[in-house]
């Protein structure tokens, strides 16, 4: 039996050492019986069990023997605020996007709990970073109680937003998440996102991204989610100019992803969920030169009936790509593992190329690959505990499974255990 240790028992500053049977840092070569040294909630050391024991024979030991260790997951694509069970039908997307819209009102009354339960699955899925968009933010409070790091971006609406003029809707939003991120948590905080090409008018698009980029704050959007987005951004017609009235500003005769160009929306800064249908050579090409980053939702966007993001192509063209679950009213869940592993059988890639996109790949494609997303000495101490002692080929894809079928026995976020399943 372990001493039982709880969250709050073990703080940040004492030194802890999470030994397990495997340690597969990600980011260099996989360590038997190996250990993470977890200092003032960054890794301070790793290597081999008996070496960091040997070294600080004050840390706490925390010993996970017949399990692995692997950096937490991120999620670089998420809502918090739907629940599992009761959500609209699969695609087409305009008519699901339909139903959820006219379910909003019914839905403020349950939000903020579909958004604690989202959290706690994404915390027991061994998830430790994650960027949440949802509306004006409402998700916040539900990301910061939840142990997790990461990013809330919030959704405007402009015509929702006082005279619906460009600026008055930016100035609100901007506002809003100023307020937002006051008194959070270390390693959380509030940005907007312009949430997507066929809700938000080019104009006030075109601000938001820009106030973003003087701000230094990154930006969220959904790009080329949908057949239907294609046809209104291209053509101006289909089953979106319904949806919203106001929309009148589609029928570019361009892609998403070229339309987003011209109204600024990429950049480095920027990660684009989704890229699932009619992304084109020409498309990559333009994500690649910008360095935008790509939110991959592969589990949702075979639900919505949306098509396959050309994931590979991107990876080959340089693009960052990271794995996004969506929310619950189109994806069975919050694990990102789960997630990898269906886009490991979706692409043919190999089970380290999945825990890479879960990983790192993800941290890199929010910038923050150099803080979180592998475990290296000065890094968070951002990890997942897995029950599974991998034999043979591929343990990589070993780890997928087990995580991916309720695998995770503990996470630890910023050196906090925020979740041990053998204390409940
Ligand atoms: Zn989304």
């Amino acid at each position: 039996m372990r001493e039982a240790v709880t969250p709050e028992s073990v703080t940040p500053e004492q030194p802890v050492i999470y030994a397990s049977g495997l340690v597969l840092p990600v980011s260099g070569p996989a360590i038997r019986d190996g250990a993470v040294l977890v200092r003032d909630g960054r890794i301070s050391s790793i290597g081999t069990i008996s070496d960091l024991e040997r070294d600080n024979p004050n840390a706490e030991v925390r010993r996970f023997p017949r399990q692995t260790i692997v950096p937490g997951a991120v999620n670089v694509h998420a809502h918090l605020g739907f629940r599992r069970g009761d959500g609209p039908e699969g695609g087409p997307f305009s008519k699901w996007l339909a139903a959820l819209i006219e379910r909003l009102p019914e839905k403020e009354a349950w939000t903020a709990e579909a958004a604690r339960n989202s959290a706690r699955e994404a915390v027991e899925a061994g998830t430790t970073f994650m960027a949440e968009s949802s509306p004006y933010g409402e998700c916040l409070p539900q990301l910061a109680e939840s142990g997790m790091v990461g990013t809330v971006y919030a959704e405007f609406f402009p015509h929702d937003i006082g005279d619906g003029t460009p600026e008055e809707a930016v100035n609100f939003i901007f506002e809003e998440a100023r307020k937002l991120r006051e008194g959070l948590p270390e390693r959380v905080d509030c940005a907007v996102s312009v949430h997507s090409t066929y809700t938000v008018d080019p104009e006030s698009s075109r601000l938001a991204a820009r106030r973003s980029r003087e701000m230094g704050w990154r930006l969220a959007v959904h790009i080329s989610e949908s057949p239907e987005e294609v046809e209104f951004v291209r053509n101006g017609t289909g089953g979106l100019t319904a949806i919203f009235g106001s929309n009148e500003w589609g029928g570019t005769g361009l892609s998403p992803v070229l339309y987003a160009e011209n109204i600024e929306l990429l950049s480095p800064g920027t990660i684009a969920a989704h890229l699932a249908t009619e992304v084109s050579e020409e498309d990559i090409g333009v994500l690649a030169r910008t360095g935008t980053a790509a939110a991959h939702c592969p589990r949702s966007n075979d639900f919505l009936d949306c098509g396959v993001s050309p994931v590979p192509r991107m990876i080959e063209r340089g693009v960052r790509v990271g794995i996004g679950t969506d929310g619950l009213w189109s994806s069975p869940s919050l694990n990102v593992f789960e997630e990898a592993l269906f886009a490991v059988d979706l692409h043919g890639f190999d089970g380290a190329t999945g825990l890479e996109l879960a990983t790192i790949g993800g941290a890199r494609a929010l910038g923050v690959g150099d803080e979180t997303g592998s475990l290296e000495a000065g890094k968070w101490a951002d990890l997942a505990v897995v029950d599974v002692a991998p034999s043979g080929s591929e343990p990589e894809r070993q780890i997928l499974e087990a995580a991916a079928d309720g695998g995770v026995v503990a996470t630890v976020a910023g050196g906090r255990l925020i979740y041990n399943r053998d204390e409940g």
